[in-house]
């Protein structure tokens, strides 16, 4: 077995580099500026943000940088360091569908941006993009390319970014993914990458959008959280998300409330519904409780006492929603086998990134291990990125 495979953080002036040559390889001189969005990895409250629960995200060191420049014929020119592929074509004709692929996350932020009366028809943008946020592992490269992209566009158009006007952005870029991509996202993605703080996690409720910064300094407290990649192949597992929220959906109906929030009495609701809405409902119930119980611990700068809720979140994951992975149970098992304080996947499920907290003299041993387990039982080779909680969207 080779050496754990880290993704080192990039210096973003370096990212910020890679995105202007290729501006200018592309579309000649120069940029009229360059904007950055952060990835970010969610600590605790999985799959509760459809139940209008609480999440507790943070920004992540790995970024998507966008260099920009206006144009004024009401065209779109974007490329990518990612795909080699580029859209080129009026922002009029953008609609559910149009662009298809990748250029969909930045044509749909016009599109929004246009429809909600915040830009005139007209302004186009020629746009290349350059990150090192891993796509696709539930990291959430799609949001920082959305929110790195709207806050270009805001810059460049005159309109506020101030906190009350990032939370349009936020809004604009949830409509880009949710309409034009036709991907589904709740929008802690785009919060965490629009509001985020160095050295915090943002607690966020999803019934209302209230946030409150939380501390998070792990360095402080002698631990490391590391994120660990499986690099599982994507699954057919479209309609797995689509049932669990069909499944609670019907619990609310059959339970009466208008989210599973708004439920009073835990095992009273638990104990009315049939299998599996019952398990179901004890996952997102019981996650909800974890992140008030996790926040609370941070508040007090308890953070190597947050072990025990990150595998109590994983087990509810696994055993209550069945959305772990092999991948990810083998991480988790891995992690915690080699001296990490907690670990649990994080994101969607079926595959994608789970997470360790680990004494700061345990992360080789860690990592190693995992990467030792995923070897023997011939699963992909994972790779592992620092998780420092860091900055949100700006002007570099
Ligand atoms: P995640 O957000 O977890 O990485 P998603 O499936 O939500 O996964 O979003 C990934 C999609 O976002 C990619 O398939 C691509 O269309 C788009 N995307 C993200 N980052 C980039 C990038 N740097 N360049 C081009 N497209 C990107
Ligand atoms: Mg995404």
């Amino acid at each position: 077995m080779s050496a754990p495979q880290w993704v080192t953080p990039v210096d973003p002036d370096a990212v910020a580099g890679t995105a202007e040559a290729l501006f200018r390889s592309t579309f000649g001189g120069a940029a009229d500026g360059v904007w950055t969005a952060p990835g970010r990895v969610n600590l605790i409250g999985e799959h509760v943000d459809y139940a209008g629960g609480l999440v507790l995200p943070f920004a992540l060191p790995y970024v998507t940088v966008v260099a920009v420049r206006v144009r004024n014929d009401g065209i779109l020119h974007a490329v990518s360091t990612h795909t080699g592929e580029s859209w080129h074509g009026p922002l009029d004709d953008v609609a559910p569908g149009h662009p298809a692929g990748w250029a969909a996350y930045v044509a749909g932020v016009v599109w929004a941006l246009r429809r909600s009366g915040h830009l005139t028809a007209g302004t186009g943008f020629d746009v290349a993009v350059h990150s090192t946020v891993p796509v696709g592992s539930g990291l959430s490269s799609s949001a920082a390319l959305e929110c790195a992209f709207a806050l270009a566009v805001a810059d460049l158009a005159g309109l506020p970014t101030d906190d009350s006007g990032r939370r349009q952005l936020i809004t604009a870029s949830i409509l880009a993914e949710n309409e034009i991509a036709g991907a589904s996202t709740g929008g802690m993605d785009q919060s965490v990458a629009m509001l985020a703080r160095p050295g915090h996690a943002l607690l966020l409720d999803c019934r209302g959008g209230a946030t409150r910064h939380v501390p998070l300094d792990f360095d402080a407290a002698g631990a490391r959280l590391v994120v660990i990649d499986t690099n599982a192949p994507h699954r057919l597992v479209d309609g797995q998300y689509g049932n669990r929220r069909a499944t609670v959906e019907k619990a609310c109906a059959d339970l009466g409330v208008a989210t599973l929030r708004d439920v009073a009495d835990v095992d009273a609701a638990v104990a009315a519904l049939s299998s599996p809405a019952a398990q179901r409902v004890r996952h997102v119930l019981g996650e909800i409780r974890r992140v008030r119980e996790v926040a609370d611990l941070l508040d007090r700068g308890r953070i190597t006492d947050i072990g025990d809720a990150l595998n109590r979140s994983h087990a509810s994951l696994r055993d209550d929603y069945e959305v772990s992975s092999v991948e990810l149970d083998s991480a988790v098992e891995a992690a915690l086998e080699a001296g990490a304080w907690g670990a649990r996947m994080t994101g969607g499920g079926f595959g994608g990134s789970a997470i360790a907290l680990v004494p700061a003299d345990r992360i080789d041993a860690v990592v190693e291990n995992v990467a030792r387990r995923a070897d023997t039982a011939g699963l992909p080779v994972p790779q592992f990125l620092h998780a420092e909680p860091s900055g949100s969207a700006h002007r570099l």
